[in-house]
C-alpha cells in the first residue's frame, strides 16, 4: 500500500481478518462421511478462506466491506497487472467523472483544461489508451430514465413514494444488507459509471474499460452480478495519484500545447459528441438528479414555478414546483446526504417512529395544508416528497472519499469540498439532459434485501 493510500483513509471499512464473518464459517475437511464422528475433536474448526467482492456483495456481515479486499480485486495495482497483459486486439478505454477531473486538477494545482490535456495525453501516450470519455452521455440517460419512471410511479398508487435514487453504491448496499423495507423504495435506474460501461463495450468490441471514480463503494457497485462485465477496474483519484507516483510519471511533463477541443475529439469514440460527454448538467454535483426531475416536470407543466427549500443543515434541501394559479405542489423532490440524515430518513420512512411523534406531525400538516391544498408545510420533509437523491458522503460525490481532499480535519474537508462544488457550478459546461442522445435499453439493476447472516459474530462498522 502507498504512502499515499493507508488504511487511515479507509476508516469507513473494517479488515475481514478481525472482523468478517467468513472466516467464522465452518470449513468441512477432508471426505467425511455421512454420520462419522471424530472424538474430541471441535467440529467448527477454521481453515484459511478467500473472501471475493462477489461474496461481500451476498453478505450482511458489514456494511461494504473490507479494504485488503477491495484493493485487491480493484486498484491501480490490478490494472497495472492487466494493463500489461492485455491482448493485442484489446483496446484500454477510459472514462472519469467531473468531480474526479476537478479534484485532481485542484491537487495537481491545474487548471481544468490544463488537467485535461495532460491527463488524456498521459493515459494516451503512456498507456496506449484507445479512448478516453467523460461520462455525461451515460449520466442523461441515467437522469432521463430516472425521469420517466418517475412520472410513471406517480400515477400509481401502489408505488412506494417517496423513491429512492440508488445511483450512490453505498447507500444502496446500506439498505440492501441492513434495512430491508428501504429495498422497495430503491429506484432501479443504473448509474453513469454502470451506463457509460455499457454503452463502450456495446460499441466496441474488445475493450478493457478502466473507470476513476470518487469513492471505493464504486468498486462494490462494479463487482454487483446485475452489472457484470461493464467495468472491468474503478480506481480513485487517489490511486490514480499513487500509480503515477510508482510509475515515476509526472502529470505536468504531458502538458501539451495540442488544442483542448482536437485532443478530445482524437480520443472519442465514433459517434461520441466531445461538447455532451465532457460536460454536465444542472443540479447538484452529485448528478443534480433531484432538480432534473422537477426541471423534467416542470417541462410538462407550463406555467409552474420551482421553489428551492434549504434544510436545517447544508445537506438537506427540497425542490417543489409550484403551480402558480393556486400555489399547489405539482411534484417536489429533495436532496438528502450524509448518514446522519440518512437515519433520519430511516426513521421516517420505516414504522418504528412512536405513534405519538405520528399524530403531532400529522396535526401539524393538517393545518398548514389548508394553506395550499397539499400536505407540505415550510419546512423541508424529503420524506414527503417524489424523489430523494440520497447520497452517502456528507457533501455528497464532490466529498467522495477517494478524492484527493487531503485534510483530516473534517470541517476543512468540507470547505474544500466547498470550493469544489462551486468549481463545478462555473467550469464545466452544462448540457440540457433530455436533448441529448435517447437510448431506449433498459439498464437497471435488481435489488434485493440480503438475508441477515446467522454467523456467531455481528460485525460493527464507522458508519
Ligand atoms: S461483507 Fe461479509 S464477507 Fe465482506 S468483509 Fe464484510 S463480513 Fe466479510
Ligand atoms: S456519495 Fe460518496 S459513497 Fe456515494 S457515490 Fe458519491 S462519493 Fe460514492
Amino acid at each position: 500500500m502507498s504512502s499515499l493510500l493507508s488504511e487511515k483513509d479507509l476508516n469507513d471499512f473494517i479488515s475481514p481478518g478481525l472482523a468478517c464473518v467468513k472466516p467464522a464459517e465452518p470449513i468441512e475437511k477432508g471426505e467425511k462421511q455421512e454420520g462419522d464422528l471424530e472424538v474430541g475433536k471441535e467440529s467448527n474448526d477454521m481453515g484459511k478462506v478467500s473472501i471475493s467482492l462477489q461474496d461481500c456483495l451476498a453478505c450482511s456481515g458489514c456494511i461494504t466491506s473490507s479494504e485488503e479486499i477491495l484493493l485487491s480485486q480493484q486498484s491501480h495495482t490490478v490494472f497495472l497487472e492487466a494493463w500489461k497483459n492485455l491482448a493485442r486486439d484489446t483496446a484500454l478505454v477510459v472514462s472519469i467523472p467531473p468531480q474526479c477531473r476537478l479534484s485532481l486538477a485542484h491537487y495537481y494545482d491545474m487548471s481544468l483544461e490544463s488537467f485535461d490535456k495532460s491527463f488524456l495525453t498521459l493515459m494516451k501516450e503512456k498507456f496506449g489508451a484507445r479512448y478516453i470519455v467523460g461520462t455525461q452521455i451515460g449520466r442523461n440517460i441515467t437522469v432521463n430514465q430516472t425521469n420517466k419512471l418517475l412520472t410513471e410511479r406517480k400515477s400509481l398508487s401502489s408505488s412506494k413514494k417517496p423513491a429512492l435514487c440508488a445511483v450512490c453504491p453505498g447507500f444502496v448496499l446500506y439498505a440492501e444488507k441492513t434495512k430491508p423495507e428501504l429495498v422497495p423504495y430503491l429506484l432501479d435506474v443504473k448509474s453513469p459509471q454502470q451506463i457509460t460501461g455499457a454503452l463502450l463495450k456495446k460499441a466496441i468490441p474488445n475493450i478493457y474499460h478502466l473507470t476513476i471514480m470518487p469513492c471505493f463503494d464504486k468498486k462494490l457497485e462494479a463487482s454487483r452480478k446485475d452489472g457484470e462485465g461493464e467495468v472491468d477496474c474503478v480506481i480513485t483519484p487517489r490511486e490514480f495519484a499513487t500509480m503515477l507516483q510508482e510509475q515515476d510519471l509526472k502529470l505536468t511533463d504531458f502538458l501539451t500545447s495540442t488544442d483542448e477541443t482536437v485532443l478530445k475529439q482524437s480520443c472519442s469514440p465514433p459517434g461520441w459528441d466531445i461538447s455532451v460527454h465532457w460536460a454536465s448538467n444542472e443540479g447538484s454535483a452529485s448528478g443534480g438528479y433531484a432538480y432534473q426531475y422537477i426541471l423534467h416536470q416542470k417541462s410538462l407543466h407550463p406555467g409552474s414555478c420551482i421553489s428551492t427549500i434549504t434544510g436545517k443543515n447544508s445537506d438537506l434541501k427540497e425542490f417543489r414546483l409550484m403551480d402558480v394559479s393556486n400555489e399547489n405542489v405539482i411534484a417536489s423532490s429533495s436532496e438528502l446526504y450524509g448518514f446522519r440524515n440518512i437515519q433520519n430518513m430511516v426513521r421516517k420512512l420505516t414504522s418504528s417512529g412512536s405513534a405519538s411523534r405520528n399524530i403531532k406531525v400529522l396535526r401539524k400538516r393538517a393545518t398548514t395544508s389548508s394553506n395550499n391544498g397539499s400536505s407540505f408545510g415550510s419546512a423541508v420533509d424529503p420524506s414527503k416528497t417524489d424523489f430523494i437523491e440520497v447520497m452517502a458522503c456528507p457533501g455528497g460525490c464532490i466529498n467522495g472519499g477517494g478524492l484527493l481532499n487531503g485534510e483530516a480535519n473534517s470541517s476543512r474537508r468540507r470547505a474544500l469540498a466547498k470550493s469544489l462544488e462551486l468549481e463545478y457550478g462555473k467550469v464545466i459546461p452544462k448540457v440540457s439532459c433530455s436533448d441529448h442522445p435517447r437510448d431506449d435499453s433498459t439498464y437497471k439493476y435488481k435489488f434485493s434485501a440480503i438475508e441477515k447472516s446467522q454467523d456467531v459474530l455481528t460485525v460493527g462498522n464507522t458508519w
